[in-house]
């Protein structure tokens, strides 16, 4: 049988600790928010919520969907929280956070996919941060171009959706999206006049041939600003991660997608689409 592969070095990191840490830690407890950060078990909350960042998930921790890589739960949502968008902006507000990232579960049984929710949650951040930019990471509309409007529409400086992976590996990794559909998706941001991003992770057992694909695709459909990092499998029930691509191969990528028109690529083992956000708002 084939050996699992080991954990590299490279994807070492830092513990949680600090002030800054234990600041966001009782700022998502006081206002009942919920975190990708935390819900994506991700290695760089350390890292990140030591900074005094997070990125906050709305819109409920249940999500109609199941990727086979994602560790939010997923079932029926009953929560369709109102006062969700007041607490997410004072929560804001109060971490001082220069740079905001704020994405969703799917609400695929919601008519509007939750965008009146989104474009309020946008709203009220700017409204008591008018100096913080902002950047959406949403969902799949599924084709529903209406609240794809209604939720890029608020003045968020970046849009971004994330294909997750190469349009091989959709059927086994994202079973309730379409590969073509999100590509739509992007260059319809795009028309919209947004900056636009999406992310990519590696290590699912996609070839880089099919990687180089999906950059063309993205380019070609007005993609701005990729990332790239490796999959971490979650929990034993997620799918496996097929391989560790080394740090090196993410440095190539970055060049191919340079070279293949992309604006600008974040490429890295620890790279996860909010991470380094900061720097993709003047792209
Ligand atoms: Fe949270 Fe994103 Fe940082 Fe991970 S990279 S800890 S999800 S803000
Ligand atoms: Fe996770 Fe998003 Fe997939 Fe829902 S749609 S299972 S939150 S990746």
């Amino acid at each position: 049988a084939q050996t699992k592969p080991r954990k590299p070095d490279w994807l070492r990191v830092k513990l949680p600790v600090g002030k800054e840490y234990a600041k966001v830690r009782q700022l998502v407890d006081t206002y009942k928010l919920h975190t990708i950060c935390e819900s994506g078990n991700c290695p760089n909350m350390g890292e990140c919520w030591g900074a005094g960042t997070a990125t906050f998930m709305i819109l409920g921790n249940v999500c109609t969907r199941s990727c086979s890589f994602c560790a939010v739960a997923t079932g029926r949502p009953n929560e369709y929280d109102l006062d969700e968008p007041r607490r997410v902006a004072e929560a804001i507000q109060l971490m001082g956070v220069k740079h905001a990232v704020i994405t969703s579960v799917n609400r695929d049984e919601l008519k509007d996919r939750g965008a009146s929710v989104w474009h309020e949650t946008v709203v009220q951040i700017k409204n008591l941060s008018p100096e913080t930019t902002i950047e959406t990471l949403i969902p799949d509309v599924k084709a529903n171009w209406e609240a794809l409007d209604v939720m890029i529409s608020a003045g968020q400086e970046v849009v971004s959706h994330n294909m997750e992976t190469v349009r091989n590996l959709y059927r086994q990794v994202r079973p309730q999206a379409k590969y073509d559909r999100s590509l739509e998706q992007i260059k319809r941001t795009k028309e919209y006049g947004k900056r636009t991003k999406s992310g990519i992770m590696l290590g699912l057992g996609e070839t880089k041939e099919q990687v180089y694909e999906a950059m063309d695709d993205l380019a070609a459909n007005g993609l701005d600003i990729l990332t790239l990092g490796q999959y971490l499998q979650p929990t034993k029930m997620h799918i496996e991660v097929a391989e560790f691509i080394h740090p090196d191969l993410f440095a190539h990528y970055r060049e191919e997608g340079l070279n293949r028109g992309l604006k600008y690529v974040e490429s890295g083992p620890l790279v996860r689409s909010s991470y380094h956000a900061e720097r993709h708002v003047h792209v």
